[in-house]
């Protein structure tokens, strides 16, 4: 159950409270990579700096494919004096998402945002939290000191007064806090014969929405009998991350046959996402199954990563196959 910082350093991991605190990107400030030549290497000292590009930001990411990280000096945050949440419930997935666009744009800082569709308002949102409507939910945080949380408080309560159908209050926001890890353990996660798919993706808030229908539409073309739930976290002041869900109830019996159902419709949705302004993604990383989407996702710029890997990689030892770094 528990990540390793080499491997979050390895995918750009995340966690609940990112829209505060970034990800793991925005925490580290230096690191120790062994390179697959054996050279032992520094990044430089601070993370920010104009001393040529960034090299740590080559290796996060990587998924080990351009070398082992041996150290990390990290930032550390203070605990903060309080931490408040809120929930409100919006009629439809588009106006939770202006709400929460506001948010970000007004530069609120809330800890942690999450909307979720009318989908999994129904289900998940009822099933975990006891919270029985239609509609989108939407909850939000702060932390800090208790005079600036409560006035950042005011004034995202303000925004989502002016468009919301129910205001779910602070007992509302802090059910969500205090039982989100409930959503990926039995009986809430998913049980045999379930076949699901998570679809990380992130966008700007132009482009969000469109990514949300078009993997809806995909994946409802190649199963219709499946089911497409999403909900959006990890917000920034350009846009957030979408976490989408294909599940099949009763997958077909034969393995290779769901298997080939399954990759279609991760395939299709995938690339209705990009075709779209998605990418893929946020945090869960590339590795083997997502590398051959790499060439179509980054263009012509692949052949630069290609590069970076030929020169530090040139026997490819370093997962290979991985990100989609084939035969190099
Ligand atoms: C239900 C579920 C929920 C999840 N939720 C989140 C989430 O909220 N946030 C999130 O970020 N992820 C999430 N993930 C993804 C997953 O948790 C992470 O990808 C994983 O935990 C990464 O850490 P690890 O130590 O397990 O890495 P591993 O799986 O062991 O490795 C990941 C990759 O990093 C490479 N690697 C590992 N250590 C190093 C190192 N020191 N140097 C170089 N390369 C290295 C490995 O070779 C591999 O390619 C979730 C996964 C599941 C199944």
């Amino acid at each position: 159950n528990c990540a390793t910082l080499g491997g979050f350093i390895a995918h750009r991991g995340t966690g609940v409270l990112s829209t505060r605190y970034g990800k793991i990107e925005d925490m580290i400030m230096s690191m120790e990579v062994v390179t697959p030549t054996g050279e032992i290497i520094n990044t430089l000292p601070v993370p920010r700096h104009a001393s040529g590009p960034d090299l740590a930001q080559v290796f996060l990411g990587s998924e080990g494919t351009l070398g082992v990280v041996t150290k990390a000096t990290m930032k550390i945050h203070p605990q903060p004096a309080v931490r408040k949440f809120h929930a409100y419930l919006f009629s439809d997935l588009h106006s939770g998402m202006v709400a929460g666009e506001k948010l970000m744009a007004k530069r609120l800082q809330p800890s942690v945002i999450r909307l979720y569709d009318h989908a999994s308002t129904i289900s998940i949102i009822k099933r975990v939290l006891g919270i029985e409507r239609k509609g989108a939910y939407l909850v939000f945080g702060f932390d800090g000191e208790e005079d600036i949380v409560d006035l950042q408080m005011k004034k995202a309560v303000a925004i989502c007064e002016e468009t919301a159908v129910e205001d779910l209050g602070t007992e509302g926001g802090q059910t969500w806090w205090d039982q989100r890890y409930k959503f990926y353990y039995p009986p809430y996660t998913f049980q045999m014969p379930q076949a699901f798919g998570t679809l990380d993706t992130v966008a700007t808030f132009a482009n969000i929405e469109n990514v949300y229908w078009a993997m809806k539409e995909a994946v409802n073309k190649h199963c219709p009998e499946a089911n497409y739930i999403g909900h959006f976290s990890h917000w920034y002041d350009w846009g957030c991350m979408l976490y989408a869900r294909f599940i099949i109830e009763k997958p077909p019996q034969d393995a290779a046959v769901a298997v080939a159902l399954y990759n279609r419709i991760w395939d299709a949705a995938i690339r209705a996402a990009i075709k779209n302004g998605g990418v893929i993604n946020e945090h869960h990383g590339v590795g083997l199954k997502l590398g051959r989407i790499m060439r179509d996702l980054y263009g012509p710029a692949f052949n630069v990563l290609e590069g970076i890997k030929k020169t530090l990689d040139p026997n490819n030892i370093m997962n290979p196959g991985k990100m989609g770094f084939q035969g190099v």
